[in-house]
């Protein structure tokens, strides 16, 4: 073995052991953006020694000039965009990356698959080899158009209807995938011939469709655990690409995303209380015809009246939502806690582990305004003392407050574990209007007689509920 060996194996080294500490670092909110960069240079180190292992440098020029175009064009436009990109944005970026993530991985695949028809002997023929290339295009491609449907569901374009249903979907799904794993089978027998190519034909258009035909009937409550499955999928279509290539990096980068997106993919999993196959298997009953009883209209109030009933209360829930990250109100917010906090109230929040569009997203937004941590409890433990709570304050909030979760079984929301507001003795919700949230579906809680609307922007009806308290 020669030094430059040795030196790309050390190089390889100190990439997964920053890869490693950046992702544990990622756990804490106050160490996050050091693991983030203890990630990137991770990255940064990989990528150089891949350069070197590979002998690109001996390409000549050309090979640099492509090369240094190439990161920097990816640079300048990751960089334009991460920045542009709203804190409300955030999630549609992440299932981008995802789907870009599996679609170089297939790409990876497929040009092995190229040089290897173009005689090169860089790739092996084994049936190993031929299995591992197979899959990381079945898996790269899942993850690439399944991430490009949860970007359109995300992103609200209307071509990507919230809840499209495709009659017998599993038998359609089966059927995708037995061709997709039939294709890898052809692959196998006859790498280099006439069936090799076929083959791959088929794998990559079979698993191009499974990815729309997965995801496109996914909707509401599921959308977080399919995208932390998506970013599994891609992590594990770039360890499956480590091995064709023979990149041993790629294979522990690509295990680190599959590993900790399974792990996140089950813990969504269990909060949501579903099973992982219920998730991808189930079919979304259609919902009841209109029902027959009478349309209640919800009751507004105004903030002054409001603030005359939140006066008087001595224990108040606050329930954050996607609409409080929209509003950007977290800093109101916490000045509402402090005010009802001076006024001898007991405040808490209660953080649904999907309000929002990503994981930990109200958690992110009230620890950047200084909300104490012992303050945001988990539905679980304020579920139980709801019916003891003067008031819940549901702030944006709209799925993670929808009884029909609990009583309504032709709702997309049926079995999802909510934060109890409509339980308290009066509930305040805080919205501009009649919008339905993520799920496109109406919200009994807001006609139930203890309920009462404030309309307005989050940011503006909470800042003026705190000057109320302090002119008071
Ligand atoms: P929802 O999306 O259910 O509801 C948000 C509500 O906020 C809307 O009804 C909207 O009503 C209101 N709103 C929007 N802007 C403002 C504003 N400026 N001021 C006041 N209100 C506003 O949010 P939830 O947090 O309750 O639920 C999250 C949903 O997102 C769930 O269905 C979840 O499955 C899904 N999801 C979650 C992900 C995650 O990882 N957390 C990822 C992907 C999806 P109006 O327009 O009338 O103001």
């Amino acid at each position: 073995m020669e030094f430059i060996d040795f030196f790309c194996i050390f190089l390889y080294m100190i990439a997964s052991v920053l890869f490693i500490m950046g992702i544990k670092k990622l756990g804490k909110a106050d160490s996050a953006r050091k693991g983030n960069l203890m990630s990137s240079i991770g990255m940064g180190i990989a990528v150089l020694s891949v350069l070197i292992s590979q002998d690109v440098f001996d390409g000549g020029v050309i090979a640099y000039v492509i090369i240094i175009l190439a990161i920097i064009a990816g640079s300048v436009i990751g960089f334009i965009w991460a920045k542009k990109v709203e804190m409300t944005g955030m999630p549609q970026l992440v299932a981008l990356f995802n789907g870009f993530g599996g679609l170089s991985s297939m790409l990876v695949a497929i040009s092995q698959y190229c040089a290897l028809s173009g005689g090169s002997d860089a790739v092996g023929t084994d049936a190993f080899t031929s299995l591992t290339l197979g899959l990381t295009i079945l898996i790269g491609a899942v993850a690439f158009t399944g991430s490009i449907i949860a970007w359109g569901k995300l992103a609200g374009l209307k071509m990507f209807k919230k809840n499209i249903s495709i009659p017998g979907k599993n038998f359609i799904n089966a059927g995708i995938t037995f061709v997709a794993v039939l294709g890898i089978i052809f692959y196998m027998i006859d790498p280099e011939g006439g069936l090799g190519i076929a083959g791959i034909i088929i794998t990559t258009v079979a698993s191009l469709v499974l990815g729309v035909t997965l995801v496109i009937t996914i909707g509401g409550g599921d959308m977080p655990v399919i995208i932390s499955f998506l970013n599994a999928l891609s992590g594990l279509a770039a360890a499956f690409a480590g091995f064709p290539i023979g990149n041993t990096v790629l294979i522990v980068s690509g295990c680190l995303v599959g590993a900790s997106g399974v792990i996140l993919t089950l813990i969504m999993c269990k909060a949501m209380n579903k099973s992982f196959a219920s998730l991808l298997f189930k079919t979304v009953k259609k919902k009841a015809s209109a029902a027959t009883g009478e349309h209640k209209e919800p009751k507004a109030m105004s903030v002054e009246d409001a603030f005359l009933i939140l006066e008087a209360a001595k224990s108040v829930v606050i329930v954050p939502g996607y609409g409080m990250a929209v509003a950007q109100a977290q800093h109101a917010v916490k000045e509402l806690c402090d005010v009802l906090e001076d006024n001898g109230c007991e405040v808490n929040f209660a953080i649904h582990p999907v309000a929002g569009r990503m994981p930990g997203h109200m958690n992110v937004l009230l620890a950047e305004a200084n909300v104490p941590y012992e303050q945001l409890k988990t539905s679980d433990e304020l579920n139980p003392q709801m019916a003891n709570t003067d008031i819940a304050i549901v702030i944006g909030a709209n799925d993670v407050v929808n009884p029909a979760a609990i009583n309504d079984e032709s709702s997309p929301l049926y079995g999802m574990p909510i934060v109890n507001a409509y339980e308290a003795r009066t509930v305040f919700v805080l919205k501009r209007g009649q919008g339905t949230g993520f799920s496109g579906i109406e919200n009994p809680l807001f006609t139930m007689d203890n309920t009462v609307m404030i309309y307005g922007d989050a940011k503006q009806t909470v800042s003026q509920l705190v000057v109320e308290f302090e002119n008071d």
